[in-house]
């Protein structure tokens, strides 16, 4: 349930890139500002998976491993350490996506 209260937000985007967005947003039916208020969320506060066991926790919350610099999951203390090389850089690569999103590191 989504009791918070909604605020008109205006912004200027690069048209391609909106009209892209209206027409994905609506072959999914998802309203577009569902989309952009998710992303927003994510933006502010994101959140990873463990690569592990799954529990997802916020990046801001996980304790730094002071080894490998990766974020420990808070439930099974999971981080670079103890990972093949070829699934170290696999998880690497897919968490680049979030870096590419939030433009910037997961966690500084
Ligand atoms: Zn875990
Ligand atoms: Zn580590």
């Amino acid at each position: 349930m989504n009791t918070s209260k909604k605020e008109k937000f205006t912004t200027t985007i690069d048209k391609n890139v909106l009209e892209t967005a209206k027409k994905t947003s609506h072959e999914k039916h998802l309203p577009l500002s569902g989309v952009i208020e998710n992303f927003l969320k994510f933006f502010a506060n994101p959140w990873i998976y463990c690569f592990k066991c799954g529990e997802r926790f916020n990046a801001e919350e996980g304790e730094l491993c002071p080894k490998c610099g990766w974020v420990k999951c808070p439930k099974c203390g999971t981080c670079r350490c103890g990972l093949e090389e070829d699934t170290a850089v696999a998880v690497f690569h897919m968490r680049r996506v979030y870096e590419d999103l939030l433009s910037g590191r997961v966690r500084k």
